[in-house]
């Protein structure tokens, strides 16, 4: 027997345009208690006259209470679900990519909420962050191994999404054998990925079109790159005939295997490691008069909740600040955002000020946001996510 969810009147309008979230107060709990339900349990949503809108997997404690696995009267078959999303997440991205290295599933984006899965050739690394999909887990991994035929499936499960839910986390295989290294290609860059120990699934493939993109302010350029990680920015750009690349981190290890990649790549002479806190090191150059001729920031995201938003926006606008500082005429700017709760409004207003703030005149060239294997939900704003400016410092 399913749980059936019933909303309040009106309440079914938004799942009706598309959407995949019904929140708490949506709900009639008095006719249908969502308390009496278990993490993760599958429910059958209603409208207030009683048609069936679709099915999904609640949480009774949460502020966002059912996510959608499916639309319409007909209760799915779960198996065959899972199996069809990711097919469908697979199609587009061998039509994408001619190499197997990009995110093959991106949550609500691919219509499958709570499941995150990063493709590294035979090996997948998933992150399954719902009480729902965790449910789903056995189901999920057999569909991915049906689907993809991986050598191994890891779970990075050390997010802190699931402890929200009420989950454990922890690093996992979750089916076959996993390395705890990868090689992966991008744009003739070879890069050696630490599967375990990396952030996230150990690679972002959220940037690569944004990466490939700065190359055309490469050439004869000396770039910094700040927030490294393994040097997806500063080795494109020496790839495309960059002079020199700094690249500061504040984790050791990450700047060991960029060093590592450098090496690979045959272009350690030109790179220069720099292990320090992005805005001590960043202040430090400015009073010392450092020029660049590109600076990239790609910081984590600064608003992990709604709540530091006003706190977050400030950090970036001090961190662009300094970016720009160490620019002069002629120099280019690369500033990410990838916090959901910062929309481009909000990211513009960010640039602006930080423009006034450094003394500098900007012009905008360009703009980014995440690859096509991250897609957006129409209905869904926070599934586009990473805002991406080009920027070119002239004379005022
Ligand atoms: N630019 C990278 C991704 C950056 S991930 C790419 O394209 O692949 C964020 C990185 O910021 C991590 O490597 C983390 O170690 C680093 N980091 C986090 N806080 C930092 C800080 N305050 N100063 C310097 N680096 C920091």
């Amino acid at each position: 027997m399913t749980s059936v969810l019933r909303l309040k009147p009106r309440e079914d309008r938004r799942l009706r345009r598309g959407h995949l979230w019904v929140f708490s107060n949506e709900i009639d709990v008095e006719a249908t208690p969502l308390t009496a339900l278990e993490p993760g349990e599958l429910v059958e949503v209603r409208d207030a006259a009683d048609r069936t809108l679709g099915y999904g997997y609640a949480h009774p404690h949460a502020l966002l209470s059912v996510r959608l696995l499916s639309r319409g009267r007909r209760r799915p078959d779960i198996p065959q679900l899972l199996r069809r999303r990711l097919t469908q997440a697979l199609a587009l991205r061998e039509r994408l990519y001619g190499t197997p290295f990009y995110r093959l599933v991106h949550g609500e984006g691919d219509l499958l909420p709570g499941l995150i899965v990063d493709r590294y050739g035979d090996v997948l690394v998933a992150q399954l962050t719902t009480a729902g999909m965790e449910r789903l887990r056995d189901e999920v991994l057999a569909a991915l191994v049906e689907v993809m035929r991986p050598q191994g499936i890891l779970l990075r499960h050390d997010t802190p999404m699931r402890a929200l839910e009420g989950l454990p986390t922890l690093v996992d295989v979750g089916y076959g054998h996993v390395p705890d290294e990868v090689e992966l290609e991008e744009e003739g860059v070879r890069f050696r990925v630490p599967l375990r120990t990396g952030q996230k699934t150990g690679w972002f493939f959220d940037q690569r079109p944004n990466r490939l993109r700065a190359r055309a302010y490469a050439e004869g350029a000396r770039v910094l790159d700040v927030f490294a990680y393994l040097g997806g920015w500063s080795l494109g750009m020496l790839q495309a005939g960059a002079r020199e690349a700094v690249a500061v981190d504040s984790s050791g290890p990450a700047l060991a295997t960029l060093r590592a990649n450098a090496e690979f790549n045959g272009m350690a002479d030109r790179v220069r490691t720099v292990e320090a806190d992005a805005f001590d090191a960043l202040t430090r150059w400015r009073a010392a008069g450092e020029r660049f001729d590109v600076v990239v920031l790609d910081p984590p995201a600064f608003v992990k909740r709604k709540k530091d938003l006003a706190a977050g926006l400030r950090a970036y606008e001090r961190l662009v600040a300094l970016g720009l500082g160490l620019l002069g005429p002629g120099g280019v700017l690369v500033a990410s955002s990838c916090s959901g709760h910062v929309d481009r409004a909000m990211w513009d207003t960010v640039i602006r000020r930080a423009a006034r703030r450094a003394h500098r005149t900007v012009q905008l060239l360009d703009e980014g946001s995440q690859g096509p294997d991250h897609p957006v939900h129409p209905l869904i704003p926070e599934t586009r996510y990473l805002k991406v400016t080009f920027a070119r410092v002239v004379e005022p």
